[in-house]
């Protein structure tokens, strides 16, 4: 039993309330391995639920496609993304900081209220863990203390049985999670061609497959909850997005201390309601123990609270000594209100997304540019006729394919495009460049001011105003 407690980082008797070194590393720098008891309760039923439907979302979203286009694409080698089946690309640049913007402040919003809840409930290193790769070990090795035997017994056949079966389903499951991670990337389309194909024709898909199937393979079998602890950049934030009105998994120390174990025929009526029986500890996955306050390891998977939900039932006392609280609302006992904090945080938010909302509402198929070409003038051709060149930027942000038409608008003269006509393809960029003739006659000043029409085919998708420029006229011609 005492083997079974060290192995459970249950802290040693004088040292039950603090603790001062990560609960994943020994005091010799070593890894320590964490075996957390399979949870059971209500909020674990209701975490399983979530985490499937989160799951099925998360495998069958690169096979929607709306109009034959993905729903979502997230293609970093080509700067091509869709969301919702509208494309964005770079010339998308401000909506992506604005996005990004909105995203952060969201974050620390919505840290600075409900605490870690997206950790615990929908990040998908906390999801494949704890409901896909944890479970696997349980259903293959058993719960916590089968695996621990399991691990200090010497090799044998059940042993190795045991171990090569549950690393090649784990690799199995790597390698599927890299599959439907590369859809993402590359889009669905491509990554059954890569599968269907011959290897040769797609090196570099299968490098990315394997290299990816080989890192999530490390993380869920040997990595695990490092990630949160020590990668995560969100993790480590929380000492400053936390404070005292946050909403986090809290052990109410004021209903709990002074702890104690139930000792039969004894007045334990001084005693708080925590029996110190570690349940909670011993199911924690990151190995840590709620009642020393808030810890950044902790994930919000809520395991501790169904423990000690069970506990609680069993000594028949009230549950929720581990309960989703407010440091204030625990000690000071006052309801949770939005803090001055929260507030000022909305405002900005709300300011944010009606700037992204209105940009997005507004926002037109086609980017594009027309300007004067840098460096040049003015070119005087025969007939009293002076020549502009321009330079076209055109970006066909729609899926369709488009015949672009240039007209002037505004004055008598020519437009002549250099080169072939345009005909873009979906989401291509097209730099083009055209020379406007206009007669002297039509020019009044150095400076005149054109109207240069943009169609799809007889269709005006824009007008756009910029400037001729000629020779001064003198007194005599005007
Ligand atoms: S302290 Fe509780 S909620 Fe936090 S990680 Fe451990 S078991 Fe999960
Ligand atoms: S499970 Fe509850 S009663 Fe048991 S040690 Fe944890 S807080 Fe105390």
């Amino acid at each position: 039993m005492s083997e079974y407690k060290a192995e459970l980082l249950i802290p040693d008797e004088e040292n039950q309330s603090f603790r001062n070194e990560l609960a994943t590393v020994t005091e010799e720098g070593k890894r320590r391995w964490i075996y957390p008891k399979k949870p059971s309760g209500r909020f674990y039923n209701a975490r399983n639920i979530i985490s499937a439907i989160l799951l099925l979302i998360l495998v069958v979203t690169p096979f929607i496609k709306i109009n034959n286009r993905p729903l979502m694409l997230f293609d970093f080698l080509n700067r091509k993304f869709i969301l919702f089946g509208i494309y964005f690309g770079p010339h998308d640049f401000h909506l992506f900081v604005i996005a990004m913007i909105a995203t952060i402040v969201f974050i620390i919003l919505f840290t600075a209220i409900f605490g870690r809840v997206f950790c615990g409930w929908a990040c998908p290193q906390t999801i494949f863990m704890e409901m896909v790769f944890r479970k696997i070990e349980y259903w293959i090795e058993g719960n916590a203390r089968d695996q621990i035997k399991l691990n200090t017994q010497p090799m044998n056949a059940n042993k190795f049985s045991k171990k090569f079966i549950k690393h090649l389903v784990f690799f199995g499951i790597a390698f599927f999670i890299s599959n439907i991670f590369l859809a993402y990337i590359i889009g669905m389309d491509e990554l059954i061609k890569i599968i269907t194909d011959r290897p040769s024709e797609h090196v570099q898909g299968l490098i990315a497959i394997t290299i990816f199937s080989g890192v999530f393979y490390f993380i869920f079998s040997s990595f695990r909850e490092q990630v949160c602890t020590i990668v995560c950049p969100y993790g480590r934030l929380q000492g400053v997005l936390l404070d005292r009105d946050s909403i986090v998994i809290a052990y109410d120390n004021v209903r709990g201390e002074p702890r104690g174990k139930i000792i039969k025929d004894e007045d334990q009526s001084h005693l708080g309601d925590c029996i110190d029986c570690y349940q909670c500890v011993v199911v924690c996955p990151t190995g840590i123990d709620i009642r020393n306050g808030i810890q950044l390891e902790c994930v919000n998977c809520t395991a501790c609270i169904d423990a000690c939900d069970d506990i609680m039932d069993k000594i028949k006392k009230p549950r929720g000594l581990i309960r989703y609280a407010s440091t204030n609302s625990i000690e000071k006992k006052t309801k949770w209100t939005l803090t001055p904090r929260a507030i000022s945080y909305s405002l900005l938010l709300t300011v944010l997304l009606g700037v992204l909302t209105f940009l997005l509402l507004n926002r037109s198929d086609f980017s594009i540019n027309v300007l004067r070409t840098p460096g040049l003038l003015f070119q005087e051709q025969p007939d009293d006729i002076v020549s502009n060149i321009y330079d076209l930027n055109i970006v066909n942000k729609s899926f369709d394919e488009i015949p672009i038409a240039l007209r002037l608008e505004n004055i008598q003269g020519e437009l002549k495009l250099i080169g072939k006509e345009i005909i873009m393809k979906p989401q291509e960029i097209v730099d083009a460049k055209f020379l406007v003739l206009l007669s002297k006659n039509e020019l009044l000043k150095m400076n005149t001011p054109i109207d240069i029409g943009i169609y799809n085919k007889d269709k005006l998708i824009t007008k756009i105003t910029t400037s001729f420029l000629a020779p001064m006229r003198k007194k005599a011609e005007k």
